[in-house]
């Protein structure tokens, strides 16, 4: 397999020569030291700009802008003088972006786009899909190997995120995959969960919320969740998730439960390790840097700020420090799960923070309250309006409604987040495999562009 890939990596329009300085390195990025480590992104760095000045007019315009110059050597100086990219360019652009001919391209994936706003569109080469996106070797970073069957439970339609971890999973591991997909024409929630049983799934990905929907349906199956069903790793992707959701999804699937942080336009951007504090950022394949969102003066170590991402290795569509949105931090300290790797942490999105009264509330933050209420169940979302947010929810299925239950659920609430709410009990939230959306602006706010 490893061959195929090297073969893929050979073939394409970008040359790729300095991975062969790392060959044993990136067998394994989680063995890799920070030091090597740093020179092979400044190597990459130069291979993707030296790329981009020859093959993309757009990009061409930009490096000669700040003085670039493909004879000199890489430095850092020149790199943070490039102007950041923003979503909204991303939208615009569309194959402005495009390095190779377009006849070259295999493969397109789309964002589910906002309200009203354009979708981003990402091309992909045949490099991009088998060859450099496998060649650094994910290592730790996943914990799966040949014997594994993987579920994976994720759109397998626009989206990449589907396919991009059956490729992962299939060729990068070599376990059996699971094409189970999350609630498309051919797949629902009952025929994925008895696959499951059948096969013996090992592994989950899916979103939080369709991890909650599988285990529903496997219940209405008569399954037992311990004996039936064999998952012992889920990993959760595509919404945002607090510790505590977590923790009820690890207890309910008696399975340990890890987030991965990605998008559509860069791929993996944090990976969670065994410590669950943090992602570790796979340096192998983006360069994040940590941006003052108002100056865009680049941080130190530990100031939180925007992400801002360089993508190492993609031959149709690269991009170079694009604004994320996404606000977290980076830390540089030897983890105790021994990955050397740096950890980003997140910390949401401004775009996404719920304002009351001129106050904000973090999403994440009141769904971590929320879940520590015994008799809030597994679904829910908040309809945010002017004075106050209106908060919809299941009641948890070992718990009976009794009259004035809303009241005391909201006082809890306010205690515990200071958030002013009113609380409606349903018996069941609608779901219907999409991307689920916790959090409905009411008052007019426009909705962020999720991943
Ligand atoms: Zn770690």
């Amino acid at each position: 397999m490893r061959e195929i890939i090297e073969y893929v990596c050979t073939q394409g329009r970008r040359s790729f020569h300095f991975l062969k300085n790392y060959a044993s390195e990136l067998r394994d990025i989680t063995a890799v030291e920070p030091i090597k480590l740093k020179s092979y992104q400044k190597d990459a760095l130069k291979n993707l700009l030296d790329y981009l000045y020859e093959k993309n007019s757009f990009y061409n315009g930009l490096l000669n802008q700040v003085g670039y110059n493909v004879e000199q050597e890489f430095t850092w100086d020149i790199f943070q003088r490039i102007p950041l990219f923003s979503k909204e360019m991303l939208r615009k652009k569309k194959d402005g972006l495009l390095c190779v001919p377009i006849e070259e391209i295999l493969h397109v994936h789309t964002s589910t786009g906002t309200s009203g706003g354009e979708s981003i569109s990402i091309m992909y080469t045949i490099n991009d899909l088998y060859g450099s996106d496998l060649y650094p070797q994910w290592g730790k970073l996943f914990y799966l190997n040949a014997t594994d069957v993987v579920a994976v439970a994720l759109p397998y339609e626009m989206s990449s995120a589907g396919q991009a971890f059956q490729r992962v999973a299939q060729i990068g591991y070599q376990a059996v995959v699971l094409p189970v997909g999350k609630g498309g024409a051919y797949s629902d929630p009952t025929k994925a969960i008895e696959l499951m049983k059948e096969f013996k799934c090992t592994v989950l990905i899916s979103s939080p919320s369709y991890v909650i929907e599988l285990m529903k349906a496997a219940e209405n199956c008569g399954f037992n969740m311990k004996e039936d069903i064999l998952v012992e790793q889920i990993w959760l992707t595509g919404e945002g998730c607090s510790n505590k959701f977590r923790n009820r999804i690890e207890s309910k699937w008696n399975a340990d439960a890890r987030f991965y942080y990605g998008s559509l336009e860069c791929g993996a951007l944090g990976i969670e390790c065994g410590k669950k504090d943090g992602y570790h950022i796979p340096d192998s394949h983006v360069y994040l840097e940590i941006i003052n969102p108002d100056t865009g003066e680049t941080l130190e170590d530990g100031e939180i700020g925007e992400i801002v991402v360089t993508t190492l290795l993609k031959e149709g569509t690269p991009l170079v420090r694009y604004r994320t949105q996404d606000i977290g931090f980076i830390e540089h300290f030897r983890c105790e799960c021994g990955i050397p790797l740096k950890k980003l942490y997140l910390r949401g999105r401004k775009i996404d923070q719920i304002i009351i009264d001129g106050k904000e509330y973090a999403p994440i933050y009141i769904e971590e309250m929320l879940m520590n209420i015994k008799e809030v169940g597994d679904n829910y979302f908040i309809n945010v309006r002017e004075d106050m947010a209106e908060v919809v929810i299941e009641l948890a299925s070992n718990c009976i409604y009794r009259d004035g239950l809303e009241e005391i659920i909201s006082s809890q609430l306010e205690y515990r987040c200071g958030m002013p709410n009113q609380i409606k009990i349903v018996d069941k939230i609608p779901c219907d495999g999409k991307k689920v959306r916790r959090v409905n602006y009411i008052n007019g706010k426009e909705e962020s562009d999720d991943n």
